[in-house]
């Protein structure tokens, strides 16, 4: 179930708040996507089962101890320090190659503002940092007053031209964050029946990016990425519960033998080291993100 590095292209599906919830409704899409690659269903996240501290270690290689990142720093506009030993995968990418070509389209928009580094030249979206006035009213009024998350919708459309664009085509890196299971959990609890109709909401969400990439040729060479943050117990998450901390981790791609399973330890954080040994690039010796053993060698 090798991996044929390099790819020319990575795409992180991060799906925030899922946990290992879609198990408990119909989710064509995943069910699909899994068994058309590899996959872990014994993955963990790493602790404390936060949003910026998991996703600084999907994106930063590194146990949040290190790369330090917290949800109330990002979420109040503070920048990833550009002089810290362990920098983002877009950064090292970009230090390492002029002509790299980097996305992120997040529902949250602390990925792009506190998370990945302020000097990395990326494609950046985010509906509360993009969108005009009036529609960020009307997400934040969803979202507070009447508890009904949409922001993923215009991340998908959005997404969805970007995709089609022709001068995205040779994008290398493409991290794509959806956020609304993760907020109908904190309205409604997760496990709750709103939550989980989010989350059959988004595997039809996810259906519609999978159909873009496969219309523009992108299966041929790219290597996609699946994975969740965390999970959640009543509304909230940050503990270490089952519920909370048992994810996945999922992977697509040329020489990927469909339905394999991923049976060593793996944490969404091994991403980071999938995502650059997958771009040809060498995995940094401070990481602590790991190639799953799986994929050590080509077999
Ligand atoms: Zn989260």
């Amino acid at each position: 179930m090798g991996l044929v590095s390099p790819y020319k292209r990575v795409i992180i599906f991060a799906l925030d708040g899922v946990g290992r919830f879609f198990n408990e409704v119909p989710t064509p899409t995943i069910d699909e996507f899994f068994s058309s690659g590899a996959s872990s269903l014994t993955a963990k996240a790493v602790i404390p089962t936060d949003s910026a501290q998991n996703w600084g270690s999907v994106l930063h290689g590194v146990l949040p101890e290190k790369h330090g990142l917290k949800n109330g720093d990002v979420e109040a506009g503070v920048p990833f320090n550009e002089n810290s030993k362990y920098p983002s995968i877009y950064k090292l990418l970009s230090n390492n190659s002029k002509d790299i070509k980097l996305a992120s389209y997040a529902a949250w928009e602390p990925i792009n503002t506190g998370i990945i580094e302020l000097s990395v030249k990326a494609d950046l979206y985010a509906p509360l940092t993009h969108e005009n006035f009036f529609l960020r009213w009307w997400l934040r009024f969803k979202h507070n007053c009447l508890k009904d998350s949409v922001y993923d919708n215009i991340v998908v459309s959005r997404l969805v031209e970007y995709i089609h664009n022709p001068e995205n085509k040779d994008v290398n890196l493409l991290f794509i964050h959806l956020t609304d299971v993760d907020e109908h959990g904190h309205g409604y609890g997760f496990g709750s029946q709103p939550y989980l109709d989010q989350i059959k909401i988004m595997d039809s969400q996810i259906a519609t990016i999978l159909k873009a990439i496969d219309e523009v040729g992108w299966n041929d060479d790219s290597l996609v990425i699946m994975t969740t943050d965390h999970g959640g117990i009543g509304k909230k998450h940050g503990g270490s519960s089952d519920q909370e901390v048992n994810v996945f981790l999922a992977i697509r791609g040329v020489g990927i033998k469909p339905n394999s399973k991923i049976e060593s330890d793996v944490t969404n954080m091994d991403c980071a080291a999938l995502a650059l040994y997958a771009l040809g690039k060498d995995i940094p010796e401070w990481f602590d993100a790991k190639l799953p053993t799986e994929f050590l060698r080509s077999s």
